[in-house]
């Protein structure tokens, strides 16, 4: 049987992080799966109880989550609209006992290619706050995230934090798009999320659009966003959505779907953003 800690600072935390090989458990509903049938000789560093890493803090510049806020917490904050898309995902993610419990943390340190809220984190130019005895650094989402659960966390570092750019609220509206096997309690599938701002003619002036569980990490499409930045939403409707504006994902076959099928959904998923965004009134 190994060991279990579960200190109420961060402080402690990154201290027993330092000395020794520790579990990071936050919600536990990636872990305790991903567990069964496994030995139970392995040292857990519960970190449930520090209320730290369950905040939100505001500054000039943006929003720092901390890791430890669940899905629930998170549509439950009055946050800015821009933060709709973050909380559609939440909303999708499991049952409410799974949203009471899961993490954003676990969510992205589990590194699943079909963790939901990896394609908003990206359109939302997310950032990573890793702390350890050395100090702390912070990493943009997309160097986090290596691959099929694998992520730039060293050892002996806790994410704490995920830093979130403020947008102009009233003229940035974001989007989320998932599908699966069925409607509720579904593993993704395919899922897109996208962000635009405009100015006050109605011109795009930012895009961002991600697709997840397409490839081992959710990707950007940068082709797509540069045709989208500079056109005006009134001609959102007519863009062409192409094939060769998903060349970077590398959808599999599996058990949920063959990768045809998977970029058939992209592509519909992002059709459907443009639409949405074309409604809105300048
Ligand atoms: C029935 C069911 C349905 C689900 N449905 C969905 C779904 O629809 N969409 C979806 O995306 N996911 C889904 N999940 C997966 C899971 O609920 C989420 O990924 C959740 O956000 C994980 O958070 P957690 O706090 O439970 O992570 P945990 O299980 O506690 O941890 C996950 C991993 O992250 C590490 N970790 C956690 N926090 C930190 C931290 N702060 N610093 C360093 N390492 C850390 C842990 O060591 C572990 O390796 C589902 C799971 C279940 C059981």
């Amino acid at each position: 049987m190994g060991n279990y800690c579960r200190p109420s600072e961060i402080s402690e935390a990154i201290a027993l992080l330092a000395t020794d090989r520790w579990t990071v458990l936050a919600g536990g509903t990636d872990i305790y799966p991903a567990r069964l049938g496994a030995s139970d000789d392995v040292d857990i560093l519960d970190i449930t109880n520090i209320d730290g890493l369950r905040q939100i803090s505001e500054t000039k510049h943006g929003f720092f989550l901390g890791s430890l806020l669940t899905w629930s917490d998170l549509i439950g904050m009055p946050l800015p609209s821009y933060f709709d898309a973050l909380k559609a995902a939440a909303r999708d993610i499991g049952g409410v006992q799974i949203q009471n419990a899961g993490t954003i943390g676990g969510n992205l340190c589990n590194a699943s290619p079909a963790a939901d809220s990896v394609p908003v984190l990206l359109v939302l130019d997310a950032e990573v706050v890793l702390q350890s005895a050395e100090g702390h650094r912070r990493l943009p989402l997309s160097q986090f995230l290596q691959g099929n659960r694998k992520t730039n966390l060293k050892s002996g570092e806790l994410l704490t934090q995920i830093f979130i750019p403020k947008k102009i609220e009233a003229r940035t509206k974001t989007g989320f798009h998932k599908y699966g096997a069925r409607k509720y309690l579904v593993i993704s599938t395919v899922m897109s999320s996208g962000l635009i701002c405009w100015d006050k003619q109605g011109v795009i002036t930012d895009c961002a659009i991600a697709v997840g569980a397409c490839s081992e990490v959710a990707q950007r499409l940068s082709v797509i966003e540069k045709v989208i930045c500079g056109t005006h939403l009134d001609e959102l409707k007519n863009i062409d959505v192409k094939l060769f504006y998903f060349n970077s994902l590398k959808p599999l076959s599996d058990v949920r779907s063959d990768k045809e099928y998977r970029l058939e959904m992209a592509i519909l998923q992002v059709r459907s953003l443009l639409n949405d965004w074309s409604n809105i009134n300048v």
